[in-house]
Order: structure tokens, then sequence, then C-alpha cells
């Protein structure tokens, strides 16, 4: 009797399908195929209810950060919901999970970014940072100050706010209405794709500061423009790696403007590029809020965090204004949420994973590179633990695969048999392992892949495309 002949695979798929909307359901295939049951996870791996094991090369949601399955953080969570598993942080309460966190992302993030906001998630965080600019904008008289750039391609979460701030144009389809009279967006730094021909780097990254400033001034000028965001590396826009450079000059035209600058590192922060945060480590920058969600927990427990700067607090915390910052959710600095990020940062300082993704991160990101030598490959990119494949149907004029020919999907399929889990998406491929991944895992990452993107090739073949 094995462990996994207690579920009714077929009995879960179809409660599944009658009752619950999934996140991202594509109705039509949804009916036909309904959803694969997760019942176990252990370290990378996960099982199916038949006992299949996969790697899970995308680490849940870009958020299995320390490993699945891990005993210490059960029993940590399980300790903090036994002793106090939830006190309300509104106005005079608190907790000492929540104080001890607090604290914790004080010091780990970039020096002045000594204030914390918790959040339910990504999203909850993003919201509140959207809510927080301009709260603080209007409380130093800046009234005028309400317009929030972003990038075409961005993702910053499902909330009414975050997706009007994120510039996917499959996540705005016309069934929606979005923010667009206080919120715009400009090109994101897709040098393979978007930059014209011939265009050095350097002179990409021109078009690209030279574009945001003149947004500025289309809107009015610094006066009129609240904060910029954007994610260190682009993650579900198809990581994209910003040019050399790219950073630190749209960060200096925020500071000439008076323009706070959001770094999204839901994604990025806590290890997936090798530190706590990226936005000063990866790329030299001090933002003046950093979102964060994901890896705070690795996935144990949902939590969000908004850290922010000293310069923000001190205008809120001006000496007898009054003032109340009218925003929170009954779940924000949740006991049992934070007692799993204290044990997730601690598993992550003790068993030294930010080192190991130092280590192992080049590996991953020089071993993957190797199948662009493959017909249908057009670019390896990503750094260390964030990397992605993009597909092409040519590679010499970059020609992308018709999109109802779901290449990504095909080749994930094929993975899935063998034994991978890589997130497919449109033409692209997209892992973010969990950052305890050795070079072994690598290994079978990329022989896999390379299996599962010969295996496609062969079938399109033989459907006449080639
Ligand atoms: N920001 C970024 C950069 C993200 O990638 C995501 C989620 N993938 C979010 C925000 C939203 O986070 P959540 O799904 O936890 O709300």
């Amino acid at each position: 009797m094995s462990e996994f002949d207690q579920y009714d695979t077929q009995a879960i798929v179809e409660m599944d399908k009658a009752h619950h909307l999934h996140p991202w359901q594509f109705f039509d295939l949804f009916r036909h195929n309904g959803a694969l049951p997760i019942v176990k996870g252990d370290n990378c791996h996960i099982y199916d209810t038949d006992g299949r094991k996969y790697f899970d090369a995308v680490g849940g949601l870009w958020c299995n950060n320390i490993g699945l399955g891990r005993k210490d953080m059960a029993d940590a969570i399980a300790e903090q919901a036994y002793k106090m598993s939830y006190a309300s942080a509104f106005v005079d309460l608190t907790n000492v999970p929540a104080a001890e966190l607090a604290a914790k992302l004080a010091q780990l993030a970039p020096a002045p970014l000594n204030h914390v906001f918790f959040t339910c998630g990504g999203s909850t965080a993003v919201d509140t940072a959207f809510r927080l600019i301009h709260y603080f904008q209007n409380c130093r008289g800046k009234h005028d100050k309400k317009h929030i750039i972003s990038r075409k391609n961005s993702y910053h979460g499902t909330t009414y706010a975050a997706m009007s701030i994120g510039g996917k144009p499959g996540d705005h389809p016309p069934e929606f209405n979005f923010i667009s009279d206080i919120i715009h967006h400009i090109s994101y730094p897709n040098y393979y794709r978007c930059a014209e021909e011939g265009m050095s780097e350097e002179e990409f990254v021109d078009c690209l500061v030279q574009e945001f400033e003149d947004k500025i001034e289309e809107l009015g000028g610094a006066d009129k423009v609240a904060a910029f965001f954007a994610e260190p590396i682009m993650g579900a826009g198809g990581v994209i790696v910003p040019p050399e450079g790219y950073l630190k000059r749209m960060h200096a035209v925020c500071k000439k403007n008076d323009i706070l600058f959001v770094s999204d590192e839901v994604v990025t922060g806590f290890g997936r590029l090798g530190h706590w945060f990226a936005s000063e480590d990866e790329f030299g920058i001090v933002p003046d809020m950093i979102t964060s969600a994901k890896g705070l927990t690795s996935g144990y427990m949902p939590l969000g965090a908004l850290l922010f700067s000293d310069e923000i607090w001190e205008v809120l915390n001006a000496e007898g204004s009054g003032r109340c910052f009218p925003h929170g959710f009954t779940y924000s600095g949740h006991p049992v949420a934070c007692a799993a990020a204290l044990k997730n940062i601690e598993i992550m300082e003790q068993e030294k994973l930010l080192e190991n993704v130092n280590e192992v991160g080049p590996y991953f990101e020089e071993q993957l590179k190797t199948l662009e030598d493959l017909s249908i490959v057009g670019q390896v990119r990503g750094r260390k633990f964030m990397v992605c494949v993009e597909y092409v149907a040519d590679k010499q004029t970059r020609e992308l695969f018709p999109e109802e020919l779901d290449i990504g999907k095909r080749i994930s399929n094929h993975a899935d048999k063998l034994g991978l889990i890589c997130r497919s998406i449109v033409h692209l491929n997209v892992m973010s392992p969990p950052l305890t991944m050795t070079r072994a895992d690598v290994d079978f990452i990329v022989d896999t892949l390379r299996k599962s993107i010969e295996l496609t090739v062969e079938e399109l073949r033989s459907e006449g495309y080639f």
C-alpha cells in the first residue's frame, strides 16, 4: 500500500472542476483537462495523487525558496498557531513575531529602509505602496504629485491598482477597467526584442531614459509625478535583465525630479539573485520603497511586506500632525505568517542559501545557455536562480511562433512527462528553482529541457510545420 493509494485522482479532479475557479483559468482547456492535483512536497520535488514525482523548477510560483516539506518550518508555524494564532495589528496592538520580523527586515534591507507595512501578499504590498505614495505626497503638501509611471509588460500583481500599474497587454483585456488617468506605461528594457537594428546597449538605455524624461515632461513635470515602479528583473514579463546602467540611470532621473523609486522585489527578494534584496546589492540603487512577498516565507504562509525609507517615515510621523494612515488588512502582521518568515530567514542564514545561489547560479546560467544551439531557442537569459528560455520560429529574424501554437506549453507538457515542471508563458519557459538547487539538479533540468525541446521539434516537423 503506497501513501498515494488514499487519493481518488478522478474524483478530486472532478470536484475541483465543478467548484474551483482557478487564477488565470482558461475555461475551454480547463473544462477538458482540469488541473493536476499535487499532494506532497519534498525540497525541490512535488508529487501528484498518483505518486508521480516532478522536479519543480518554477519553485511553486517563484516562491519556494528554502524547499518544500520542512519539518522545522511546520514546527515553527504550529508552535505559533498554538501559542497565539491571531492578534490584530490595528492601531495600538501588536504581536511578538510581527515586531521581530519588522526589525529583521529593517536590518536586511538597504540602510534607509527601516519601516515595514505588512500585507497579505505581493499585490497588496503594491497596492499599499500606491496608497502610501499618494498619502506621503499629500502630507508634504505636494497635492498635484499624483502620476505613477511604470513599464509596459511589467507585472505587479492582480488587485485593481497593482494590475493597473502592471503593463502586460494580456492582463489588460477590454472587459476590465483600469486606473488610466494617473498610471502611465513606458517602454521596458528588452534589448533582444525592442532595441532597433544596430543599436548598442548603451544607446538603447539612452533611448529608454529619454522616454522616461519625456513622459515626466508630458505629464507636467516633476511636480506632477509621484513615483516610478520597476521590478529589478522583470519576472512574468519574460525575465528581462535590464542592460548595464539602466536601473541606475532611471533611479537618477527619479532623484533629479523628486520622484519615489519603488522597487518591486516580490520575486527578486530573499535570495533569488543571491542577496536579501537585489536593488542595491545586484544593481547598485537604493530605492525609496521595496515591495516583497513570496520568498519572504518561501510560500509556507501568505505574507507580503512593503519596506519604506526614513525620509517617508519622517513625513508621516511628524509630531503633532494628528495623522493616521487609514489602511490595513485584518491579516497585516499575522503572527503565524510572521513566525514563518522569521524561521524562513533563519534557515536561509544557517544553511547559507544565498551563498549557494551565488555558487550554483552562474553554473545554471552557463549550462542553460548551451540550449542556444537548438534550432528553436532564440535566447536563454536571466540571472542566477531566475532564468528563461525564449523560443523562435526563425533564429535569424527572431520571428515568434504563432500564439495558437502555444510553443512554451507544448515544451512544458513534454517536460511534465519527463518529470520536470517549468512554467510556460506563451513563447517562453520560465524557471525560478528553490535556492537549495544543486549542480546535479541543474544537469537534470538542462538535459530534460533539451529532450523536451527536441521532442517538440520532432512533433512540429511531423505536423508539417517545418
Ligand atoms: N509583483 C511581482 C513582481 C510579482 O511577480 C507578483 C506575483 N507573481 C506580484 C507582485 C503579486 O504578488 P501576489 O501574487 O503575491 O499578490
